[in-house]
């Protein structure tokens, strides 16, 4: 069974179209990377999957649902998690605060598992997000979406930008829960999921290319 179909998505941002009859598919445990420059339309993609493109055409497909037309926050919470490129953190709370503030579901099942995940971040709980390298930071975003128990998730360049080895920490959980069987779509440029995906495809100007 496929968690996520998209198919033939137009998405437009006022006269401009950004995405051109794109199609794909994430299957149940699949790792599936989006590639594409800069403008290519990845985030689009992502944030069209999410509910937040103003003007589109297409049908996205969740858990077998046709979900063209639910808002964001019932997107969000039948089971979509995403992290946005730019983090979204809350830079004068903590680590933990960051944590709890959007925990869903089983929140301490959830907190041992994402400081099992990041063992790091167990190390920066009263830290403020605002002090943490970028690194740093992107595994709280990581940690902060897994805290509202998504069951698919959507992450826009979780590597870009960031020290090598935090680089390979973010790859190896992302790995980890791809072995827990967590389906997740991921945007990068950077190739450092895309040689252990299931399926890596590629935005040109907006369309899958080949
Ligand atoms: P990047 O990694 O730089 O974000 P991307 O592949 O994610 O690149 P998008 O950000 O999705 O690409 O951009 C796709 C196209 O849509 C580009 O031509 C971009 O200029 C345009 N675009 C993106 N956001 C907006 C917006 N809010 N208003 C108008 N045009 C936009």
């Amino acid at each position: 069974m496929s968690e996520l179909q998209v198919r033939d998505l137009n998405v437009w941002y006022g006269a401009a179209q950004a995405l051109f009859d794109v199609s794909l598919t994430v299957g149940a445990g699949e790792l599936v990377v989006l590639q594409g420059l800069n403008g290519a339309g990845k985030s689009t993609l992502l944030q069209s999957i999410l509910g937040l493109s103003q003007r589109h055409t297409g049908v996205i497909r969740y858990q077998n649902e046709d979900i063209s037309d639910w808002a964001p926050h019932r997107r969000a919470r039948a089971g979509l998690g995403f992290v946005a490129e730019d983090r979204r953190l809350f830079g004068g709370l903590t680590v933990q605060e960051n944590l709890l503030i959007a925990a869903r579901g089983d929140v301490a099942g959830n907190t041992a598992r994402v400081l099992a995940l990041f063992p790091a971040l167990e190390r920066m709980l009263q830290r403020r997000a605002s002090q943490m390298s970028g690194g740093e930071q992107q595994m709280l975003a990581i940690a902060r979406t897994l805290m509202t128990s998504p069951k698919l998730l959507l992450l826009d360049e979780p590597c870009e930008g960031i020290a090598p080895l935090l680089v390979e920490s973010i790859r190896d959980a992302l790995l980890a829960l791809r072995a827990e069987g967590m389906p997740m779509l991921v945007a990068e440029q950077n190739r450092i999921l895309a040689d252990r995906a299931d399926r890596a495809l590629t935005l040109v100007s907006g369309r899958v290319a080949g």
